[in-house]
């Protein structure tokens, strides 16, 4: 129980308090998803399709409504704020006109008369979900869900309640059912109720490692599919022929989007011995003339990190990485006045071992490490817990594939940013989760893959 205070992470004032639901009233809600759930099973993709696509609508035409909200919650850019809107218009959209094809009955010749897969829906799936992009996470997970037949239960991040209730609000706005998209404002110590619910029949995470382990556990124990989306520490190969004016605008980009709280941020720049000091000098230049600041000012290019008790973690983080030896070229003292602001920051000779090498660091920090030559850079690459995305800096592309397809990560892109595409999977190994969201891939994930065969 209790009540969840929002801040503004730019001004450090109070936005609103929402009254925690407690256990009795968050079981009901399941009970009602699931209820919801044995009426919506049985629609068609036709019903379905009509309603997702009056959900894009619903974020296309209020689009700086929601992202005011995102931004004021959560202090990303409002220019990033509306492109993360359109995404979610994009993904409803994607998966209204994809979904019905995707999950088709699938024939296959055997001694049958006929055989074939089909895909039914499972029911009640819970989603925890970050504070980082607070609505394209959830619709990353709901459209696909929901398409298929399932209801799904939210529990969002704390810190951007406003943002979880105006997704439910969207889904009624567009027509759905009650009880199809339902916001649980509980808090991260009553999840395992849920979980244990058994209206509920599986789960996905985003987040942090650290939650995704005590959730898959949890769900573990009570044998629930779980989609695991988790943290990463995406590195960037920058190869000797690379456009050095090219790739360091591009590593700016890559470690400030999202004022560096992105999962699939190039946080790692692994490169090449020749051009090291060339890459640094120009990379922490580029960092030092981008615009900190309030992040509704257009002209903002990167804003706050999202709550103060993030940058004190990260400033210990850039700290320890320091005493072990990284040296810091730019950046990395807390400023003074409101709000919680944290430079653009750059760690140069960071190895294996090192803070800033081996964790996460999630907000605008980035470690530049040396490779003596390629084979070396794959394996500082691949010498990481995490396997999110990745991605080589070159003038050849072939070489550059080649490069891409020995980094131990769910995504590696040449010469781009990663980015999260609904016609690709996403997802990542090892330390970075496990089950993929998106494509043809994520809507099978929360699905009865059922055979079936008439003799
Ligand atoms: P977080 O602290 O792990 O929180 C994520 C969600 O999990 C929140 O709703 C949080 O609730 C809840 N939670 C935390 N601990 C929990 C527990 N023990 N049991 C149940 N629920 C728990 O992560 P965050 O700080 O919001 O997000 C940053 C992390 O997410 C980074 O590591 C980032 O890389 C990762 N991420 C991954 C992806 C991906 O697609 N792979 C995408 C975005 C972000 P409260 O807010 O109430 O604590």
């Amino acid at each position: 129980m209790g009540s969840v205070t929002i801040i503004n992470p730019s001004t450090g004032e109070k936005i609103d308090e929402y009254s925690r639901i407690t256990a009795v009233e968050a079981s009901q809600k399941v009970k009602q998803a699931n209820t919801a759930y044995q009426a919506w099973k049985n629609t068609s993709f036709e019903q379905r399709s009509k309603l997702m696509y009056a959900l894009g609508d619903e974020f296309e035409n209020n689009k700086e409504m929601y992202a005011q909200m995102a931004t004021r919650e959560m202090g990303k850019t409002i220019g990033q704020s509306r492109k993360e809107i359109e995404k979610c218009a994009w993904i409803s959209r994607f998966y209204a006109e994809h979904a019905e094809e995707f999950l088709s009955d699938k024939p296959v010749q055997t001694e049958a008369q006929k055989s074939y897969v089909n895909f039914s829906p499972m029911g009640v799936v819970l989603a925890v979900m970050p504070w980082n992009f607070p609505f394209y996470q959830v619709i990353r997970f709901a459209a696909p869900a929901v398409m298929a037949g399932n209801t799904g239960i939210l529990k969002h991040a704390s810190n951007i309640q406003g943002c979880a209730f105006a997704l439910e609000e969207a889904f009624r706005k567009a027509g759905f059912p009650e009880g199809v998209f339902t916001n649980l404002n509980i808090s991260a110590g009553d999840v395992k109720g849920i979980i244990e619910n058994p209206d509920v029949v599986a789960v996905t995470l985003t987040g942090s490692d650290a939650a995704g382990r005590s959730v898959a556990s949890i769900a573990g124990a009570n044998l629930k599919k779980t989609v695991m989306e988790l943290g990463g520490s995406d590195a960037y190969l920058v190869l000797e022929d690379a456009d050095l004016e090219e790739a360091t605008s591009m590593a700016t980009l890559g470690r400030l989007q999202n004022n560096g709280q992105t999962c699939i941020a190039a946080k790692r720049f692994i490169v090449l011995d020749g051009i090291y000091d060339k890459f640094l000098e120009l990379f922490s230049k580029k960092m030092e003339a981008a615009k900190m600041g309030d992040p509704m000012d257009e002209a903002t290019y990167y804003g706050p990190l999202a709550r103060i008790d993030l940058r004190e973690e990260l400033h210990e983080q850039v700290e320890k990485s320091i005493s072990q030896g990284a040296r810091l070229v730019t950046g990395g003292s807390i400023p003074e006045g409101k709000g919680a602001y944290y430079p653009a920051t750059v760690l140069a000779d960071v190895k294996p071992g090192m803070e800033a090498f081996d964790n996460e660091l999630f907000g605008p920090v980035a470690s530049v490490i040396r490779a003596k030559d390629e084979e070396h850079a794959v394996v500082l690459a691949n010498s990481s817990q995490f396997g999110l995305g990745s991605g080589v800096l070159t003038t050849n592309t072939e070489h550059g594939e080649k490069l891409a397809r020995q980094l131990e990560a769910g995504s590696s892109y040449v010469n781009k940013l990663v980015v999260s595409d609904p016609r690709l999977p996403f997802g990542g190994i090892k330390n970075s989760g496990y089950g993929r969201e998106l494509s043809s891939y994520g809507i099978h994930e929360f699905v009865n893959i059922k055979s079936i065969w008439i003799a």
